[in-house]
């Protein structure tokens, strides 16, 4: 049966556009929620709640560690048939602090486009994610238990909720991001992964014409050590290593180095690769090969992690992408297809050996995190019904 309502949505989308759905964006966008604006991430958080409530989720608040200052993670839990979960992640943050200067709600003349902060990301996640549910609820109860993850920081990292999202990832069988779809409408199956390495050397300082032999190094063994870590750049694997930033010494000729440090940034496609390029950058740093030639006295090489996200592979969960790709496909009557995003996002957090996880759920639109974001108004409701057309067909 052709519906009066399909009728109006074709011929007249920015009529029938003027509707719940952008109510509730509007109303999320308003509230302008920066990452450190506490207050006002937690009023978005109330607003989800209230929604998730309405259609029987039971929710609870996670404050964050001490010392953190954020909002509360907001997780959000509904029995269904099975105990197995699919976790669906959105965040309550935006990139915009007030000082940024960039707040408000505005739709075109065309009724088509609306701009403000947070729009896409992740307002407009946030909105697709609730009507999805709504109307993929009204079948009844789930056939999986279903369980929303809203963080109030994803914008700076979710410190502090790394072990709750691990948890959390044990305990799914599948996890879904809305995050933005990407500006080509692309939905996301993979993200690369990063970790950042603090190299710091100890040397000897020594007058350099008169202890030269009692000197230890430090920028030397540096030199030695970034040299060997940074042949580890292997692009038929798509994993890179890159030296950012070295220091060292005293601005001086005459004065043996005596302590130097580095910064180095590794990505990664896969797992494995994590864990081999971590364990090949520790083998590299644990054998100094500086030592002053008096006492024997090697240089002293320490190194810390001091950043660190999983990447997600699209390897084993080609059967849920498949099918959701088919769902957005028949919402939006056009063909789309999946990629790789170069940025990580929560969904990196959540990443673990064979879980599926798929990305860029939420709407469409473009120029995230500048002061033109923008969300093309229809996506809500195609990309919504995209995801009650995949938990149908689960
Ligand atoms: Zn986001």
């Amino acid at each position: 049966m052709f519906k009066i309502s399909q009728f109006l949505f074709i011929f007249f989308p920015a009529i029938c556009l003027a509707n719940a759905e952008v109510d509730l964006l509007k109303r999320l966008v308003m509230i302008e929620s920066g990452s450190k604006q506490i207050d006002k991430v937690n009023e978005v958080q109330a607003i989800l709640k209230s929604e998730l409530t309405r259609l029987g989720f039971t929710t609870k608040q996670i404050a964050p560690p001490d010392g953190i200052k954020t909002g509360d993670l907001l997780v959000s839990t509904l029995k269904g048939a099975s105990q197995q979960t699919i976790t669906f992640l959105v965040h309550a943050d935006t990139v915009f602090e007030p000082s940024s200067g960039f707040s408000g709600f505005n739709i075109s003349s065309d009724g088509s486009i609306a701009k403000g902060p947070g729009v896409i990301d992740d307002k407009g996640g946030m909105v697709v994610l609730i009507f999805g549910l709504q109307e993929y609820l009204k079948t009844g109860i789930p056939k999986y238990t279903l369980k929303v993850v809203s963080s109030p920081s994803e914008e700076i990292g979710s410190p502090g909720f790394e072990e709750q999202f691990q948890a959390f990832s044990k305990d799914s069988i599948l996890v879904l991001g809305f995050e933005p779809s990407l500006d080509n409408k692309n939905i996301i199956s993979s993200r690369k992964g990063n970790a950042w390495f603090q190299i710091d050397v100890e040397g000897r300082e020594t007058h350099a014409g008169r202890a030269h032999k009692e000197g230890i190094n430090a920028c030397v063994e540096l030199a030695e050590k970034i040299t060997q870590i940074s042949k580890l750049t292997n692009y038929q694997k798509n994993t890179t290593v890159n030296v950012g930033h070295i220091e060292g010494g005293q601005d001086k000729y005459n004065i043996v180095c005596g302590n130097a440090s580095a910064k180095i940034d590794t990505r990664f496609e896969t797992l494995e690769e994590q864990g081999l390029i971590k364990r090949k950058i520790s083998e590299i740093l644990k054998s100094p090969q500086v030592y002053s030639v008096n006492d024997h006295v090697p240089s002293k090489i320490t190194f810390n992690i001091s950043s660190e996200s999983p990447p997600f592979a699209k390897g084993p969960h080609n059967r849920y992408l498949i099918k959701y790709i088919a769902a957005v496909e028949a919402a939006e009557g056009k063909s789309i297809g999946d990629e790789q995003s170069g940025g990580s996002a929560d969904s990196n957090s959540f990443s673990r050996k064979d879980l599926p996880i798929i990305d860029g759920l939420g709407p469409s639109g473009g120029k995230m995190h500048t002061k033109d974001e923008l969300i093309y108004l229809p996506s809500l409701q195609t990309r919504s019904r995209a995801l009650t057309l995949f938990l149908k067909g689960l």
